[in-house]
């Protein structure tokens, strides 16, 4: 299946990992709302995220994720959200919120940040904060 998301599980497409287990793995956006914004996917190919079969799995997975971004970056709030119209596989968007970021509180989608790949590294590895 010419799936983007099932790429970056097999390795064929690179991405910069902050979490990882059996069953799910999550990377940052490579067009993010803020620094840290994450994507929480299944390993397996699902359409949405309802499909998941763990669930209940799936949502704890995004709360360590958010867990990480509240202590390692600081984040005032999290938001999840899950929409899924534009990359068909299952995907919660796991977003760090701080003080004054201008994304307000319905979030503007259209407010993405250039993030340099060598930025994206340093906050991979701080979302990660030295274990994986
Ligand atoms: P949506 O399907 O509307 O929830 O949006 C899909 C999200 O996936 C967008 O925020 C994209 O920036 C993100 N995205 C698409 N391709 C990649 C990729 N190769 N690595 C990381 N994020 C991606
Ligand atoms: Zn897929």
């Amino acid at each position: 299946m010419d799936c983007i998301f099932c790429k970056i599980i097999s390795g064929d497409i690179p991405s910069y990992k902050v979490y990882e287990d059996k069953d799910f793995l999550a990377f940052l956006d490579i067009n993010p709302l803020n620094p840290g914004h994450t994507l929480v996917i299944p390993k397996k190919h699902y359409r949405w995220v309802l499909d998941v079969a763990q669930f209940k799995n799936y949502w704890q997975a995004a709360g360590l994720v958010a867990q990480k971004l509240k202590q390692n970056l600081k984040a005032e709030s999290i938001n999840f959200v899950t929409l899924g119209y534009e990359v068909e596989h299952a995907h919660i968007h796991v977003i760090p919120r701080f003080k004054n970021d201008d994304l307000g509180s319905t979030i503007d989608w259209s407010k993405h940040k250039k993030i340099s790949a060598d930025k994206m590294e340093k906050i991979m590895k701080e979302v990660r904060g030295g274990v994986f």
